[in-house]
């Protein structure tokens, strides 16, 4: 019986599942290095869940219930030790995922599940530094996960049956539509989507069209909801480029190679939403969606 969750992380995924799994009733414990990033995660919890009232999804109560659900951590083994099952959101990095991974073996009950939201890495991978690798899952969420349905679960070489059920079963408890598939980088989510997003920006690389027109086009003539330059800065371009290279070296092949202009602007910093400036440029008053003046001719 799962009743007590662990999330790891509690940057932009982090938050979302926190507060989805908080909202049906678990208990969370939300564990992050950076005491900073966990007061903005309340934050933020607490923010979207005033939208949610306003649009009359839930009431006052339910905010109340589900902010009460979570506590916060800044130490692993305070936050994971009861946890029936935990979720890793933290940085798109093997080498933190894996060390994660190998100290939630060893703290963690036995028979806990042991999840990754990660977009790219390889869960088989993060299995094998556990002590129960048929316990180890990809539980990929999308952003915003209170809004978004779909839950992307991943079975790793060793995962069983019976832990990839109760994931499934997991998921459509939530709200979410889950679909099963394999692991091998990318998974399908971004195995499709960050080639579109890395062409995207090959097109403005390569002053083939700007940021609006490339925006416009695949809105307007493939009514995809966002632009893909818009997506990217919407997912973080920071993870954009971890994930390119999760492919890059996985398939060895040139075609997922990120493109050098995406390679600057995260050494530059300009991450999207989360830093302020992207393709796009976000302050807290505009609404409207203004080009970044690095890209205005
Ligand atoms: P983020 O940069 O917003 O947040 C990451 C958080 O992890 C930070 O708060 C950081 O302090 C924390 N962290 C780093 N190392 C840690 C450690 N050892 N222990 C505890 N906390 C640690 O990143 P994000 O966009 O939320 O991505 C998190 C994961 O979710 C990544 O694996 C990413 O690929 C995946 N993901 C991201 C998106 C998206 O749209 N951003 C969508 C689906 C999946």
């Amino acid at each position: 019986m799962i009743k007590n969750i662990t999330v790891i992380g509690s940057g932009t995924m982090g938050n979302g599942i926190a507060h989805t799994f908080a909202q049906y009733g678990f208990k969370v414990s939300l564990v992050d290095i950076n005491d900073e990033s966990l007061t903005r995660a309340l934050q933020t919890i607490s923010g979207n869940l005033d939208r949610q009232i306003k649009k009359e999804v839930i009431d006052e109560s339910v905010k109340a219930a589900t902010l009460n659900n979570i506590s916060t951590h800044t130490d692993l083994k305070e936050g994971a030790s009861n946890a029936d099952l935990v979720i890793e959101a933290a940085t798109e990095n093997q080498d933190i995922k894996l060390d994660l991974f190998k100290q939630l073996s060893n703290i963690c009950k036995d028979g806990v599940i042991l999840a990754s939201n990660t977009s790219s890495i390889s869960i088989t991978k993060i299995a094998s530094v556990t002590k129960n690798p048929a316990n180890v899952i990809g539980m990929h969420f999308m952003n915003p996960v209170p809004v978004m349905r779909l839950v992307e679960v991943i079975r790793g070489y060793a995962t069983s049956d019976e832990i990839t059920n109760t994931i499934m079963q997991l998921s459509t408890h939530l709200g979410k539509d889950p679909v099963e598939v394999n692991d091998y980088p990318g998974f399908v989510a971004n195995r499709i989507l960050m080639p579109m997003i890395n062409e995207a920006i090959y097109t403005l690389y390569e002053g083939v069209a700007g940021v609006a027109e490339i925006d416009t086009v695949m809105k307007l003539g493939m009514a995809h909801p966002m632009g893909p330059l818009q997506l990217a800065d919407f997912i973080g371009l920071d993870v954009c480029l971890a994930i390119l290279k999760v492919l890059h070296d996985g398939f060895g092949n040139q075609k997922y190679a990120p493109c050098p202009l995406l390679v600057n602007m995260v050494t530059a910093g300009h991450l999207g939403i989360k830093s302020g400036n992207g393709f796009y440029q976000y302050t807290s008053v505009n609404k409207e969606l203004i080009v970044s003046s690095k890209f205005k001719s």
